[in-house]
């Protein structure tokens, strides 16, 4: 049986020090802080892992709860692509073009084993992978994920954007990884 969460989550306060009437933390931490509290996601569903996703934004999984209740179909008003579904070679151009449009810095998660490998597609016309044309954060495995696995994905991704040093997205690091998909 589906266990329903009902408690909210509490956003703990990161690493710092605190006393009398102050708390002090990084610059980098109490932007993780922010960042991580009120991702925008804009969902990319092309097939069944998106009515998963339906599922997660409903009331028993409620991804409200995680700041993640504002979901965006405009890539400039976004940070957290979800991909959900087979994606058609056809397509790429289109989820390329979306991603180069979002704003830095940005997260991906490959939702279910088409988003992240092709799933059962193995053929011609399916990309057997994302990760092919775009940097993946987390991959949630399944066909379909259940609701669970999809909150843990953005629980992962949570963790590495509340961690993310501010310096991330101008570091040569990341140039390169960007590089290697031909992105500017
Ligand atoms: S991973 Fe499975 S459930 Fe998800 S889109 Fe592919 S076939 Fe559908």
């Amino acid at each position: 049986m589906t266990q329903i969460i009902t408690k909210p989550n509490v956003v703990e306060a990161p690493e710092g020090i605190s006393g009398e009437g102050y708390f002090l933390t990084s610059l980098d931490k109490a932007v993780g802080l922010a960042r991580k509290n009120s991702l925008w996601p804009l969902p990319f569903a092309t097939s069944c892992c998106g009515i998963e996703f339906m599922a997660t934004m409903a009331a028993t999984y409620d991804l409200a709860r995680f700041g993640s209740e504002r979901l965006s179909f405009s890539p400039r008003q976004s940070d957290l692509l979800m991909v959900m579904g087979t994606i058609a070679k056809k397509m790429t151009p289109v989820l390329r073009e979306v991603y180069i449009q979002m704003a830095e810095p940005k997260w991906v998660i490959a939702v279910g084993a088409c988003a992240s490998s092709g799933g059962i597609f193995d053929t011609y016309s399916v990309l057997q992978g994302i990760d092919r044309i775009i940097p993946v954060d987390v991959y949630v495995p399944g066909c379909p994920p259940r609701p669970e696995q999809i909150i843990s994905g953005i629980l992962k991704i949570q963790d590495l954007v509340g961690n993310e040093s501010l310096r991330r997205r101008n570091s040569e690091a990341y140039n390169e990884l960007l590089g290697k998909y031909n992105i500017e």
